[in-house]
């Protein structure tokens, strides 16, 4: 398998800090990083359609349609930069989702190569969104949305990791650490896997 064709999924906790490292491992392959969250934020900067239709979901931090994600993602997978490879991040998100996107990569004769899962504990996402919310003022990163956030990954998120645990595809990667250090960590999972770039 070489690079140009890895098809992965970062998972994690709300504030694992799978969006810095989804854009970092991309860029390490030279695949786009399609985040589901990014593709609604941008919408409702945008004030486009889409972007009012989710706009008050995003800001309780409850789940956006799984159609209506679904539809969003495969068009993004079937712009031709994704046709090589690509890293999902924030989507699939419950396992209703988890086959939508099997299917879709199934009719392409596709399938993920990896899922690299972020772990990180409870109490340290909290104190890193919490930090986040000061910083970067998103308006999902109340207190409460947080925590809404959270209990859904633990209760819809996280049982995604069985379906792939099976398959045998999930690299479970320690979170806590320097950025350097996580993305390191990372990248040797993917080697051991195949997926890198000849250095
Ligand atoms: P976080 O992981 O911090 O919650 P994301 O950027 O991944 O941030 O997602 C932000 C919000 O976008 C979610 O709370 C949800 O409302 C919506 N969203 C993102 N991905 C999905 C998805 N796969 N299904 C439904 N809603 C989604």
């Amino acid at each position: 398998m070489n690079a140009a064709s890895a098809r992965l999924l970062i998972v994690g906790p709300q504030g694992s800090g799978k969006g810095t490292q989804g854009v970092r491992i991309a860029e390490a392959l030279g695949i786009p990083v399609v985040s589901t969250g990014d593709i609604f934020r941008a919408n409702i900067k945008g004030g486009t359609e889409l972007g009012q239709q989710v706009t008050a979901i995003l800001d309780r931090g409850d789940l956006v349609p799984d159609e209506l994600t679904g539809d969003i993602v495969r068009d993004r997978l079937s712009q031709e930069d994704a046709a090589g490879g690509f890293i999902l991040d924030g989507y699939p998100r419950n396992t209703a989702q988890v086959g939508h996107l099997e299917e879709f990569l199934a009719s392409r004769g596709e399938a993920l190569d990896a899922v690299i899962l972020l772990d990180v504990p409870r109490e340290e996402s909290i104190e890193r969104l919490t930090l986040r919310a000061q910083e970067q003022g998103r308006s999902d990163d109340t207190e409460e949305a947080i925590a809404h956030r959270l209990d859904i990954y633990e209760k819809e998120t996280a049982p995604i990791l069985a379906v792939y645990g099976d398959r045998g595809i999930v690299d479970r990667i320690d979170g806590v650490g320097s950025l350097d250090e996580i993305t390191e960590r990372i990248t040797a999972a993917l080697r051991a896997r195949g997926l890198t770039l000849a250095a």
